[in-house]
C-alpha cells in the first residue's frame, strides 16, 4: 500500500530556492537489499504502510514520494576542529523529503494534551545516497558498518531519552568500498534519517561567508517560522537565545548519557537542538572526563566532558553570522545565556537518569556533584550505564542496587554522600520499577565491543538477528524508562 491518510507532505526548504541547494540524483546502485526498517519511525510520518518494495523504491531508489520536488544537496560551510572549510555541503547525502508529523504522534512525544499538540516538520535525510556538486573527489558512499554504528548510536539515545534524529531505513547497496578505517573492501549502504531539521550552523556560515544579509535574513526567518515559532518574527537575538536553549538542553542530556559524540563541527549541529551526524561516536565506559571517542581528534578536543565547550564555541560562531541582522550586544548577551542553561538542563537531566524528583536549585546540585564524585571515586568499577540504572527510582531501588551485582561497590564516602542526596529526593513516577527491565542484572549500555560483535556476526556471517535483538532490546528500555 501507498503511504498512509496520514502522510502530510510540507516540502518547506526546497521553497527557499537555488541559493540554499542544488537539485541532485542518487546513484544507481547494483543491489538494494532492505536491512533495517524503522516502522515506529516511519509510523510517525504515515510511511508505514508501504510495501517493502515500495520501500525500496523510495528509500534505495529515491523515487520522490509523493508531494515532494525531488532530491536537494543541501548547502553549508563549517568549523572542522575549529578550521573553517568552505568546500563541505552535502557530499554523500540529500534532503530527499519534508513532512509533518502526525498528530498522534506529536501528542505521545510531549505527552500534553490536544490542544497544546505541536506536530512538528520533520526532514528525510540521506546518507551515502551518492556523488554530488559537494562530494570533492570523495565517493559519496556509506560503509554498511558506518550505518548500522549509525543506526545503533540514534536507538540507544533515543531510548534514553536525548533528542535525536531516528533512522528511518538502511539498505544495502552491493558495491566495494576502500575505507582506511575498515578492513577493505568494505561493504556499501544507504540510509535514510528522519530529523527535525538539516540547518546546521554551517548553512549559516555559507551565507555568512559570502556577505549574504539578505541570505541569513531569510534562513533565520524560515528556521525561525519552523522551529522555533515562539520567537517573533524578525528576532534575530531571540532566534539565537531558542538556538543556545535547545543546544544547551542536548548537551545537557549527552552528559547525563555518557554519550561522546565525537565530531562537534559546526556543520554537525542543528538549530533545533536535536542531535544527528553519528560517525566515531563513543558511550562513556566509566567516568572519563577526557575519554575521546574518535581516532583523529588526537588533541581531545571533542572529550566526554569539553562538548559543553565545543557546542559553546559552536554557538559563538552562529552567533557571529547573525551580526550582520542584529546588534553584536544582544547577541552576546543571548549567547551567555549557555553557561546558565547548560547547568540548568544538567541538573534536570541527572535528576531524570536518576528518577528522582526536584527538591530545589541546592539539593538538585548536591545530588548532580555526588554522582559525578561516586563516578569518579570507583572509576573502573562502576560504569556508567549501570550507576543510573541500579538506582533509578532513589530510595525506591535501595534494596535491588545493594542486593545487586555491583552491591559490594556500593560503599565508602562517596558513596554515603551520593546515598544522602539521593534520599533527600522522592522518586519521581516509581511504579516505572514494576517494568520487567528493571529485574535483569544489567542495563542495555553500548559500549564498543558489544558494537563490534554485533558487526562482526553481520560481517561474519551475515547474521543481522543480533542486531535486530539489540534494537528491539533498546524499544523496550525506551519505554521502560520513559512509561
Ligand atoms: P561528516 O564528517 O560525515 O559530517 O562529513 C563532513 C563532510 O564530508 C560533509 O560535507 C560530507 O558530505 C563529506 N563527506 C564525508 N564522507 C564523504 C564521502 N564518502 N563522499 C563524499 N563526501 C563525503
Ligand atoms: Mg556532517
Amino acid at each position: 500500500m501507498p503511504v498512509s491518510p496520514a502522510y502530510r507532505p510540507e516540502p518547506r526548504f526546497f521553497e527557499l530556492g537555488a541559493d540554499y541547494g542544488d537539485a541532485v540524483k542518487s546513484a544507481d546502485f547494483p543491489q538494494t537489499t532492505l536491512r533495517l526498517r524503522n516502522d515506529r519511525a516511519a509510523a510517525t510520518v504515515g510511511l508505514e504502510t508501504l510495501s517493502d518494495a515500495e520501500w525500496i523504491a523510495h528509500f534505495g531508489r529515491f523515487e520522490p514520494l509523493p508531494g515532494q520536488p525531488g532530491p536537494v544537496a543541501m548547502r553549508y560551510h563549517g568549523h572542522q576542529f575549529r578550521v573553517y572549510n568552505p568546500d563541505i555541503g552535502d557530499g554523500r547525502g540529500f534532503l530527499a523529503a519534508q513532512m509533518r508529523e502526525v498528530p498522534e504522534a506529536a501528542l505521545l512525544r510531549e505527552q500534553g494534551d490536544r490542544d497544546t499538540q505541536n506536530p512538528r516538520l520533520l526532514d528525510l535525510g540521506t546518507k551515502g545516497s551518492g556523488q554530488t556538486p559537494w562530494s570533492r573527489h570523495a565517493d559519496g558512499r556509506l560503509t554498511l558498518k558506518g550505518g548500522v554504528r549509525e543506526a545503533l548510536a540514534a536507538a540507544m539515545l533515543e531510548s534514553l531519552g536525548v533528542p535525536t534524529c531516528r533512522i528511518l531505513s538502511l539498505i544495502e547497496t552491493g558495491e566495494d568500498l576502500e575505507r582506511h578505517d575498515e578492513p577493505s573492501p568494505t561493504r556499501s549502504a544507504v540510509m535514510v534519517r528522519l530529523s527535525h531539521s538539516h540547518i546546521r550552523f554551517g548553512t549559516f556560515q555559507r551565507a555568512a561567508y559570502y556577505g549574504r544579509k539578505d541570505q541569513i535574513e531569510a534562513l533565520m526567518e524560515h528556521a525561525r517560522s519552523l522551529y522555533h515559532p515562539a520567537i517573533p518574527a524578525g528576532d534575530a537575538t531571540g532566534f539565537l537565545g531558542a538556538v543556545v536553549e535547545a543546544s544547551a538542553a542536548l548537551t545537557a542530556k549527552w552528559i547525563a548519557a555518557g554519550f561522546v559524540h565525537g565530531v562537534l563541527n559546526t556543520d554537525n549541529l542543528n538549530v533545533t537542538g536535536e542531535s544527528f551526524d553519528y560517525g566515531p561516536w563513543r558511550f562513556l565506559p566509566h567516568y572519563e572526563p577526557g575519554f575521546t571517542a574518535a581516532y583523529f581528534d588526537q588533541n581531545g578536543l571533542y572529550a566526554f566532558a569539553r562538548q559543553p565547550e565545543a557546542v559553546f564555541w559552536n554557538l559563538t560562531q552562529l552567533a557571529g553570522c547573525l551580526k550582520l541582522i542584529a546588534e553584536p550586544e544582544s547577541l552576546a548577551a543571548a549567547l551567555n545565556g549557555f553557561g546558565p542553561s547548560y547547568i540548568r538542563h544538567l541538573r534536570a537531566a541527572f535528576l531524570n537518569r536518576l528518577g528522582v524528583q526536584s527538591l530545589g536549585e541546592a539539593a538538585d546540585q548536591r545530588l548532580l556533584d555526588a554522582t559525578l564524585a561516586l563516578a569518579r571515586e570507583k572509576k573502573e568499577a562502576l560504569r556508567w550505564e549501570p550507576l543510573f540504572f541500579d538506582w533509578f527510582g532513589g530510595f525506591s531501588s535501595a534494596a535491588r542496587a545493594l542486593g545487586g551485582v555491583r552491591g559490594k561497590t556500593y560503599q565508602g564516602e562517596a558513596f554515603d554522600a551520593f546515598r544522602f542526596a539521593l534520599m533527600e529526593h522522592e522518586p519521581d513516577r516509581p511504579e516505572r520499577l514494576e517494568h520487567p527491565m528493571f529485574a535483569a542484572p544489567e542495563p542495555e549500555e553500548l559500549l564498543i565491543d558489544e558494537v563490534e560483535a554485533l558487526w562482526s556476526a553481520i560481517d561474519a556471517d551475515d547474521d543481522w538477528a543480533p542486531l535486530k535483538s539489540k534494537l528491539a532490546r533498546l524499544e523496550t528500555a525506551k519505554a521502560a524508562w520513559s512509561l
